[in-house]
């Protein structure tokens, strides 16, 4: 059963800010900047589901779903490379001859950041992908559309653990109904939420709704 799994992309918000996570997934907020703009339109050209390539001894698939059962995500991968390998690194693909293996690609339409967040986002689709195909992913690659650099990333055994203590965190966020409180931080001006967070007022953990509902009660009482 995977219907019930927070969605795989979680796990970059989550990363970035706890409350951004809450405030995107369990509460439904959205709010896009130009970041966040840019990062969709470049995500609808890479998440063409009918656009698929070979180049020399790499084939290329976009848009595929994922999902991991130790993880508890799922989501899909914006592009897929399988890379020609000997039989003991490789899966078999249909219609293709040899042994090939998965490579996962992000897709980020900035550029390199400080934090983990988007080496989070590429280790949980390793994970799924290890759990899809039954095969090890030591690798996968982060590509920056504003600097259109590629950096190949090794799915170390840190990240993987860091990967799935964030995914435990939020399911213990899903379970209590909690929006955790807000931090003030410096990566709070390129955050696409800043208007419904308001991180400086926001101190206590509780729902944006019930902020605006305390706010309105405040405003009647006066
Ligand atoms: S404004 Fe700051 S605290 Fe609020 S959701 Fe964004 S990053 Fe998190």
């Amino acid at each position: 059963m995977t219907e019930d799994y927070l969605a795989l992309s979680g796990i970059q918000h989550y990363c970035f800010c706890s409350r951004q996570w809450a405030l995107i997934h369990l509460e439904q907020q959205w709010a896009d900047n130009t970041r966040t703009y840019g990062g969709s339109q470049m995500h609808q050209r890479a998440d063409d589901p009918y656009f698929t390539e070979s180049r020399g001894d790499v084939r290329i698939s976009r848009s595929l779903p994922l999902s991991s059962d130790r993880l508890r995500l799922r989501g899909v991968a914006d592009v897929v490379e399988f890379h020609r390998c000997d039989e003991a690194d490789g899966i078999r693909l249909e219609g293709e001859t040899g042994f090939w293996k998965p490579v996962p690609i992000e897709y980020k339409y900035g550029q390199e950041k400080e934090d983990h967040s988007d080496l989070m986002q590429l280790t949980a689709q390793a994970i799924c992908l290890e759990e899809m195909f039954k095969i090890d992913i030591p690798v996968g690659y982060l590509y920056y559309g504003k600097t259109r650099r590629r950096f190949k990333v090794e799915i170390t055994a840190g990240l993987r653990e860091e990967a799935f203590m964030l995914a435990a965190e939020m399911y213990q966020y899903l379970e209590s109904g909690e929006t955790p409180a807000a931090v003030l931080q410096k990566h709070c001006q390129n955050c696409s939420l800043q208007q419904l967070c308001v991180p400086k007022l926001s101190k206590k953990s509780r729902s944006i709704s019930s902020y605006w509902k305390h706010m309105m009660e405040d405003e009647e009482d006066a």
